[in-house]
């Protein structure tokens, strides 16, 4: 009987566990299942690049355990279990245990994919290193990267992102030498404008990170117990071990084969619907009405939405400005991209205080913003007069 079938949700992230408790604040009968590929801790993934300078161990970091949040949520939860495949028209799952047991399948009323999303993969980089390279995107990867740091010293990091400037930032205080390579003229430098990328920079600089800006990795070779990576600009930095931080891609590969709506990330409307009427995303794999953000302030506003919708008050999301603060503890940093596509120019006063950008188009209208060290404080004044990136 299809009404005794449960909720599903595919993914214990922040995607998966916030919108089962917003379901939950509405429905406590509802039979829920949430299904993971990893062991369903539960845990605040934007720390993991903020914690390695306080010592924190990946026990430290898990809030909850999947059992525990089972209780919370009076919920079923499947630990290290993979969705492999999606029949939409049967409303069923085939599901992979990681211990070699049987596959089994599983019925859904309705689904979830709450499946996150992957680093990006590697740019062609030659040499015997890789081996050496990594990257951290679960409290697993932390756990690896945090134990192959221990009696090392210097840390060659790939990307200037919002992740690799973060990663730097922590390391740094944490007592490793840091240089960070990016292809791009200054750090963040797809959401920030120059004058803030290179404040930013300087912070870090004075703190003893060493940024190789407009160049490439292009060779990484093992060099006894350390690694030896060669730049496309004729330089060359000796490191112990390599991050890369270098962008993530939406995990849609489950979807697209369920014959699902994708484009960057899964298609779905504002009410989160995918172009299969009983199936619904959120987080880091949709794309919401055209909008692929990987934050968590976008996320939680889809939890409380879908959660209405699931327990039976049809509902919207409707995204305003969405700030991000930077975790550069040594210089803070909040920008506020303007959309993609957005028309318009900065508009920048820059002192010893910090720097103010505003992304103005030509009727004066505020589109975005970026703000650094005290200058963080003019936040929620922009914010209210940010154009939302949903109309
Ligand atoms: P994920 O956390 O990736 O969860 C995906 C889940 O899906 C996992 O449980 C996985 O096991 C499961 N899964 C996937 N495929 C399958 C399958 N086929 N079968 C079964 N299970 C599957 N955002 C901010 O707003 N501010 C920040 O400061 C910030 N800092 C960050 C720092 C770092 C280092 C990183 C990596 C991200 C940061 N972010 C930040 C982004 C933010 O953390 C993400 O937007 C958010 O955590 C995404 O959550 P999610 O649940 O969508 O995905």
């Amino acid at each position: 009987d299809s009404d005794a079938d449960p909720l599903v949700i595919i993914g214990t992230g922040l995607a998966g566990y916030n919108l089962a408790r917003e379901f939950r604040k509405l429905d406590r009968t509802t039979p829920l299942v949430l299904v993971t590929a990893d062991d369903g801790t539960f845990y605040s993934k934007p720390l993991l690049s903020a914690s390695l300078a306080h010592g924190k161990t990946p026990q430290q970091l898990a809030t909850s355990s999947a059992e525990e949040m089972a209780r919370e949520l009076h919920a079923e939860i499947l630990v290290h279990t993979q969705v492999d495949d999606i029949d939409a028209a049967a409303r069923t799952l085939t599901l992979v245990p990681a211990n070699g047991s049987h596959r089994a399948s599983l019925r859904y009323a309705r689904l979830v994919l709450a499946t996150g999303a992957s680093c990006r993969p590697l740019p062609p980089i030659e040499g015997d290193g890789l081996a050496r390279l990594f990257r951290v995107n679960s409290l697993d990867d932390y756990h690896g990267f945090r134990t192959a740091l221990a009696n090392r010293r210097r840390v060659l990091l790939l990307g200037a992102g919002l992740i690799g400037c973060e990663f730097a930032n922590d390391l740094v205080q944490a007592g490793y030498e840091v240089d960070v390579v990016d292809p791009l003229g200054w750090p963040l430098a797809t959401i920030l404008p120059e004058t803030a990328g290179r404040d930013l920079r300087r912070k870090l600089e004075a703190a003893g990170v060493h940024f190789h800006t407009g160049s490439r990795l292009e060779r990484l070779e093992r060099r006894g117990t350390g690694l030896y990576a060669q730049l496309d600009n004729g330089k060359a930095v000796e490191a112990d071990l390599a991050l890369a931080a270098l962008g993530l891609q939406a995990n849609t590969g489950l979807a697209q084969a369920a014959g699902l709506e994708v484009g960057r990330g899964i298609r779905v409307d504002r009410q989160l619907r995918t172009s299969d009427e009983n199936i619904f995303a959120l987080g880091d794999c949709a794309e919401v009405d055209g909008h692929l953000l990987y934050f968590v302030a976008p996320l939680m506003a889809c939890a409380r939405s879908l959660a209405q919708t699931l327990a039976g008050s049809p509902s919207s999301v409707q995204y305003g400005a969405i700030p991000v603060a930077v975790k550069t503890t040594l210089r803070p940093t909040t920008v506020c991209p303007p959309g993609a596509g957005a028309e318009g120019e900065w508009q920048v006063q820059a002192d010893s205080d910090g720097v103010q950008a505003e992304f103005r188009d030509g009727s004066g209208r505020l589109l975005g913003f970026a703000l650094t060290g005290s200058r963080i404080t003019a936040r929620d004044a922009l914010v209210a007069e940010c154009a939302p990136l949903m109309k």
